[in-house]
């Protein structure tokens, strides 16, 4: 039948909360999952006006703001339930076993990855205070929706719990080989396992990973598996590919604001009306900055007839940057981005303009429409979502993508340029492809690309994750 109501579990909540002396306010934070789980709400029945019933959602909370009034944590589509955790506690279970162990290990990082001991021990703890939120909350008929690595306990924490309870589970960043999850200490592996195969429908965003965690059910908790199903005692779990996407219409339109247009042209002014490739992504080893930066040397080196034609914008958005070796990656990029502008600079000239800064909306716009090439090339990422509001941002149909093929988001759009971000020549050859393609093909590509992703927008990928819990026939009527 229909679900009651909608519960989202995720680490961080839908907005981020400040307190001044004139009381409390609260920002709506802009990333995709909150304008999906909004239109879910919707299609639910769940009206996110000030009529109907909000969504409940539970998240972290900075202790600086245990204080204040549950009440407070409200606004017109939601009400946050805050978890509070020890200092301490959190400290070695975010910085500790999410940041400095999962992290890097599901991205195929293991050397970075530290395997402590207490660092479990807080994840346990975090894992179980945020199910002590929710059976203080939870009541028959809700659709409990868990989101990503950080709590990866928590849906057989709340089957043991609620056994009725009908839970959803979305894994955020890629999900790797057993070679890897051999890695953590038998326990561990056993319980992270377990914790997700609480769930009645698990998500990953693409078929590999996918694949990955059905071999890892059966070398880790050896149950059998029929076609996409883990078949346990007395239920199944229905494992899925369910690649997230953007707010399409967001960025499309969002191109053609008046704001955008004047930075976009007070861009092209700076840059002396150069070619711009442009690339932007949190501080993040994964990303494969260096790489990219060794690409674009190459290239100079080879083609010194685009010297001084061509400027590499590349913002980098500060994150974890008091993690050890995020502090490392960091001052690499600097070093070699100052390298290469002093190798190749001129007083007139800077091939590479480099900040470590956030942009805001219109910055960001104002970017991925003013570009020539996006250039993104990740070691390793679980998705990317940059180069989809890129593509959403050219109404114009021009501009070229470069894509890593170890980003998710590769296996959706064939209409890129699809390099390996560690064969440094092909990226220089990629390149050079881009800047000089005619507009034609730029066009042919892009379009087919908006095209896609016009229709898998992030509100299909919610859609589709609900769906898989609706083999209803009622439910299926409602939502078509
Ligand atoms: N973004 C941001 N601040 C900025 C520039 C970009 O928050 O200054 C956003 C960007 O619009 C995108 C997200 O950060 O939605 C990055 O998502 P992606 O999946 O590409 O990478 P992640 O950071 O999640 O690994």
């Amino acid at each position: 039948g229909t679900y009651k109501r909608l519960i989202i579990v995720a680490y961080r909540l839908p907005f981020s909360i400040k307190q001044t002396k004139e009381g409390v306010s609260l920002f709506q934070n802009s990333g995709g999952l909150v304008s999906a789980v909004l239109s879910m709400a919707e299609q639910m029945g769940q009206s996110a006006g000030d009529s109907g019933p909000k969504i409940h959602w539970i998240g972290h909370c900075d202790n600086s703001l245990k204080d204040i009034q549950q009440s407070a944590f409200e606004d017109e589509h939601f009400v946050a339930h805050p978890v509070f955790v020890d200092e301490d506690v959190h400290q070695a279970f975010y910085e500790g076993f999410c940041n400095d162990l999962i992290w890097p290990l599901f991205h195929y990082f293991p050397t970075f990855a530290s395997f402590q001991e207490n660092y479990f021990d807080a994840y346990q703890q975090v894992n179980n205070r945020f199910l002590e939120e929710l059976t203080s909350i939870i009541e028959p008929g809700d659709l409990v929706w868990i989101h990503d690595f950080q709590l990866m306990l928590l849906p057989d924490l709340l089957r043991k719990a609620v056994p009725e309870a009908t839970i959803g589970y979305f894994f955020h960043i890629p999900f790797p080989t057993f070679e890897i999850i051999k890695l953590l200490p038998r326990t561990w592996r056993q319980a992270l396992m377990n914790g997700l195969l609480g769930a009645d429908v698990v998500g990953f965003h693409t078929a590999d990973y996918v694949k990955h965690f059905m071999h890892n059910v059966s070398e880790v908790v050896g149950l059998p598996i029929i076609e996409q199903r883990v078949v346990l005692d007395d239920r199944s779990v229905f494992v899925g590919d369910f690649p997230i996407s953007i707010d399409f219409t967001k960025f499309d339109e969002g191109s053609q604001l008046e704001a955008v247009a004047e930075m976009r042209q007070h861009y092209q002014q700076l840059l002396n009306g150069n070619k711009i490739i442009f690339s932007v992504d949190r501080l993040d080893y994964a990303k494969g900055i260096t790489y990219r930066l060794q690409g674009y040397e190459r290239f100079l080196t080879q083609n010194p007839d685009w010297h001084n034609n061509v400027t590499f914008v590349m913002t980098v958005v500060p994150s974890r940057d008091k993690i050890g070796h995020y502090q490392e990656i960091k001052r690499e990029i600097e070093e070699t981005v100052g390298r290469i502008n002093g190798l190749f600079g001129t007083i007139g000239w800077r091939p590479i303009v480099y900040s470590y800064l956030s942009l805001t909306f219109t910055e960001l716009l104002a970017l991925y429409t003013c570009c020539d090439v996006a250039l993104i090339t990740p070691i390793r990422d679980g998705m990317n979502l940059v180069c989809k509001e890129f593509i959403a941002s050219r109404r114009d149909n021009q501009g070229v993508l470069i894509l890593s093929e170890l980003a998710g988001a590769a296996q959706e759009l064939p209409d890129a340029l699809i390099i390996n971000p560690t064969d440094t020549q092909e990226v220089t050859a990629a390149i050079k492809e881009a800047l000089e393609m005619q507009p034609a093909e730029q066009q042919d590509r892009m379009q087919k690309m908006r095209q896609h992703l016009q229709n898998h927008n992030v509100f299909r990928w919610s859609h589709n994750f609900l769906s898989a819990f609706m083999s209803d026939e009622s439910w299926q009527s409602e939502l078509a």
